[in-house]
């Protein structure tokens, strides 16, 4: 099997097994509980939060535990103006984030104006739009929200730049760091200048529906889920199994000093610049998102022939590879990508577009066995037309 879609999730890391047993077998009790058996579970949750606190540099108090990003994303968004009900507030967000702000925003009834800033074909966010909305705004309580680097192309943000702007206003910047935190180093937020941050245990070879909400501790905003885990802020019977899991990957693979990551981020930046100047040569793809500004694993190309993303899905399946046609999020749908369509694909040109993620221990064969399968599938649809 050659998996090329870890954007989607990661295959979870075998060591996780060997954590989480006890915690099935033995300690299972309900970490609230009052007997001692049960303050083992308790000390272990409270364990990985030092941990996850410490791979980021913040406070263990600093960090919530949720059912991932999406709840993270949508906690800030319903928690910002549920704190800010009696003044103006204002979420400053753009067109190309992950569905689970874009549907908050959209769907939820907040008394918060939302506006957009623009980005460019790359997909970076345009820091003048930013600066005038922010000027624009800037008598009212501001939330800012930007993914730290975009799920379907790969283009990272100048959170740096972004942040200074936003402070500068007195607002609050929020960043899903879904895929950055695990994949690029220095995902420091006090460092970068950043309030709240999402992240997803299933993107590092953690399990699914684990993550975490970064809260610095002077920024206020209210529960999404009312209850009494999680310092009163995040209510539901922690998921201790997803937990431990993630502690377990982030013990072993974010190091202090980032030397494991950077070594395995350079080396999956050279697989990927092989696999892209494979597509390009061999197929005349165009690369969307920055060249070089981009997540270490990440592709994603429109070819020029007559062959959309779900017919090479589907056709490179039967050779058991997995690739994916913009986000998982709307894979299900035939509907273009909105990311693509913003910086300035059209319809076709989307439909026609494949993000490959890859893997950390991808190999050079292995790509060249994918270009191998992708030429066949071509010819086999242009000798059908
Ligand atoms: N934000 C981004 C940028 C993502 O890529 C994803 C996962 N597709 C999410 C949020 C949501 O993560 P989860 O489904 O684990 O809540």
């Amino acid at each position: 099997m050659i998996y090329l879609d870890e954007a989607a999730t990661s295959k979870p890391k075998p060591e996780i097994l060997e954590a989480i047993r006890p915690y099935i077998e033995i300690w299972w009790m309900n970490p609230s509980s009052n007997y001692k058996i049960a303050e083992e579970v308790k000390n272990k949750i409270e364990e990985v939060r030092n941990i996850v606190a410490s791979s980021i540099k913040v406070e263990p108090d600093e960090i919530f535990f949720t059912s991932g990003a999406s709840e993270s994303n949508n906690w800030v968004i319903r928690g910002f103006d549920d704190e800010n009900i009696n003044c103006e507030s204002v979420i400053i967000t753009t067109p190309i984030e992950h569905k689970s702000i874009l549907n908050a925003v959209y769907n939820t009834a907040l008394h918060s104006d939302v506006q957009f800033c623009k980005v460019d074909n790359y997909g970076f966010v345009d820091l003048n739009s930013l600066k005038n909305f922010l000027e624009f705004n800037k008598d009212k309580k501001i939330l800012v929200s930007i993914c730290g680097a975009n799920n379907e192309i790969g283009t990272i943000q100048d959170i740096v730049e972004i942040s200074k702007l936003v402070h500068e206003y007195g607002g609050i910047l929020h960043s899903d760091m879904t895929q950055s935190y695990g994949h690029i180093n220095n995902i420091e937020p006090k460092e970068i200048g950043i309030d709240l941050m999402s992240v997803s245990a299933q993107k590092i070879g953690a399990l699914k529906g684990t993550g975490f909400l970064y809260k610095n501790k002077n920024v206020q905003i209210k529960p999404l889920i009312y209850g009494e885990q999680e310092r009163e802020q995040r209510g539901g019977t922690e998921n201790v199994i997803g937990i431990i899991a993630l502690g377990e990957i982030v013990k072993k693979y974010i190091d202090d000093d980032y030397t494991k990551l950077v070594k395995s981020m350079s080396e999956v930046i050279s697989k990927r610049r092989y696999m892209i100047d494979q597509l390009i040569s061999c197929f005349g793809c165009k690369l969307n998102g920055h060249k070089i500004i981009r997540l270490p694993n990440n592709i994603n190309v429109t070819f020029p022939q007559n062959i959309t993303a779900e017919a090479l899905i589907h056709m490179l399946e039967y050779s058991n590879i997995y690739i994916s046609a913009g986000s998982a999020c709307n894979s299900k749908s035939i509907e273009p990508s909105y990311v693509l369509k913003v910086i300035g694909l059209s319809d076709e040109e989307a439909m026609k577009t494949v993000r490959f993620t890859l893997p950390d221990d991808i190999t050079y064969e292995q790509i060249n066995k994918v270009i191998y399968e992708i030429s066949k599938c071509i010819k086999l649809i242009e000798s059908e037309s």
